[in-house]
């Protein structure tokens, strides 16, 4: 395929750059997709998939670890870790070949290799496969849009060289060979938490060493208070406000300097401080496309670039790094490319979902940011410990927090913010996140039914406290 030409151009086939193609290919557009590693990127193939995959593992265990309080005699006799490596794999194999066999059935052009944008800014030069920019085997395609979607990929600490078991990012941490009996994991953010929860479910010693005033610093504070108590049951350290100066491998394992002249030592060092944009495979430096000094691509809020006819998509441009924010900017620049009118995405009202133990999910302003936005606030708290459903599985840690606007009779108006700890809350956070994008008030909210006896109903008690009444709130 040589000099071919496009609708659309996208370079990366991360959830961002094949969502764009999908989407694009389901209006009739004719997309080549440029992809130089695996389809599916790093949600798919290091990222949310594998990541849930393993902290499923982890529940199991726990269900193992609880099964005498049921009544059920059961007992855990260690983990097969190359079971569940095969398992993970499996998942991501059929999802991978999913979106390939998608996009296949809507006859959008798979390109193997490494794309770089030329000059020109309507030709794509893909070096194939492995094969280096510069050498043979390149091919020119052109499109009249192009979009591109390189994703990220792990920060790093200078000092701390990655390798495959004692000092690793994400992605090795992915498919360790081995669990670690004792792990650090430098960063407590919602990836850092993750890993912390599912390893000291597996019976690994874990501390995390977290430079903010605290883990999961975007969340809620009385959110944050759950998890920290949570995690210090199960017996995960956690140190915070502390930066890491360095390490020296031994025999022992990792030392990890830190905070005034304090150690410790682990068989694994995971490094999660965040990711980075990766547009440096992109040969940006040869065009006129924008680029901050951190690799960010810069993009309006229809995601064009400052060059016509260029959009920029997902982990590369400096918004929320979620798969869904990818997807809902693949939405909006095909919408853009097909001259309508793209919603712009609200991403002050974004849902997040963390997955460690205690599960964590909000959509919009904590209490605190609330307040700092000039909103007169009133808040409604609720316990998961009083709630039939939470009983029955064994999981009462949690708690529900409406964040509103204070009517001047003293209820609750406008709803601003949905907080939500404890269990299965990801799966919860649905009906919060139409409420605060819907900027629904709490009477409205109120009114509707929640299923009995469900974790749900919390929500919609918490809401109802709101208008001044309630059932058992
Ligand atoms: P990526 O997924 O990074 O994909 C970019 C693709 O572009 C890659 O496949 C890359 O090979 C390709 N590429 C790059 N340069 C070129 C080039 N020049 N030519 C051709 N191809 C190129 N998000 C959530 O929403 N929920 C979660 O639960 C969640 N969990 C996560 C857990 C972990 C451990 C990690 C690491 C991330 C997690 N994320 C989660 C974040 C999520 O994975 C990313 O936000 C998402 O994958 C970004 O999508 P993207 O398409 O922008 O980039």
């Amino acid at each position: 395929m040589t000099n071919q030409h496009f609708d659309v151009v996208i370079i990366g086939g991360g959830p961002a750059g094949y969502g764009a193609a999908l989407y694009g290919a389901s209006a009739g557009l004719n997309i080549a997709l440029v992809e130089r590693h695996k389809l599916g990127g790093t949600c798919l193939n290091v990222g949310c998939i594998p990541a849930k995959e393993l902290l499923e593992t982890a529940a199991i265990q726990r269900v193992i670890n609880h099964a005498g309080e049921f009544g059920v005699l059961a007992e855990a006799q260690g983990i097969d870790w190359s079971v569940t490596m095969d398992r993970k794999q499996g998942i991501i194999d059929k999802l991978v070949g999913g979106v390939t066999g998608l996009l296949k059935n809507r006859k959008v052009t798979i390109v193997d290799g490494t794309g770089t944008l030329s000059p020109d800014h309507r030709s794509v030069i893909v070096a194939g496969g492995t094969v280096a920019p510069g050498s043979s085997g390149e091919q020119t395609i052109t499109g009249d849009s192009i979009i591109l979607a390189a994703g990220s990929v792990p920060r790093t600490i200078p000092g701390f060289p990655i390798d495959s078991q004692q000092i690793v990012t994400s992605d090795e941490m992915l498919s360790i060979p081995e669990l670690p009996k004792s792990a650090i994991v430098i960063g407590g953010g919602a990836i850092g938490v993750e890993f912390a929860s599912m390893m000291a479910d597996l019976g690994t010693d874990v501390t995390i060493l977290e430079a903010a005033p605290s883990i999961l610093i975007n969340c809620d504070r009385d959110l944050i208070k759950v998890v920290e108590r949570n995690f210090k049951k199960r017996g995960i350290k956690i140190r915070d406000g502390v930066m890491v100066s360095g390490q020296t491998t031994g025999p022992d394992g990792v030392t990890v300097s830190f905070g005034e002249d304090e150690q410790v030592t682990a068989d694994t060092v995971v490094v999660s401080i965040g990711r980075r944009p990766f547009s440096e495979t992109l040969g940006l430096a040869n065009t006129q496309v924008a680029v901050d000094e951190r690799g960010f691509i810069g993009a309006d809020q229809n995601c064009r670039t400052n060059v016509a006819g260029v959009w920029a998509i997902g982990d590369v441009i400096d918004t929320a790094q979620l798969a869904h924010a990818g997807f809902m900017e693949a939405i909006v620049a095909i919408t853009d490319i097909l001259g309508e009118h793209p919603v712009p995405i609200a991403y002050d009202k974004l849902p997040w979902c963390i997955y460690c133990q205690p599960e964590v999910a909000f959509a919009g302003l904590t209490e605190q940011e609330a307040k700092d936005a000039g909103y007169d606030v009133i808040v409604s708290k609720h316990r998961y410990s009083g709630n039939s459903r939470a009983m029955i599985v064994g999981e009462t840690d949690g708690l529900v927090k409406i964040v509103a606007e204070k009517q001047a009779d003293g209820t609750g108006g406008v709803i601003l913010g949905v907080h939500l700890v404890g269990p299965w809350v990801t799966e919860q956070l649905g009906q919060g996140y139409l409420a605060v994008n819907w900027e629904a008030t709490a009477s409205e909210v109120a009114q509707f039914i929640q299923p009995h006896p469900t974790i749900s109903e919390l929500f919609g008690e918490s809401v109802m406290a709101l208008t001044g009444r309630s059932l058992h709130g």
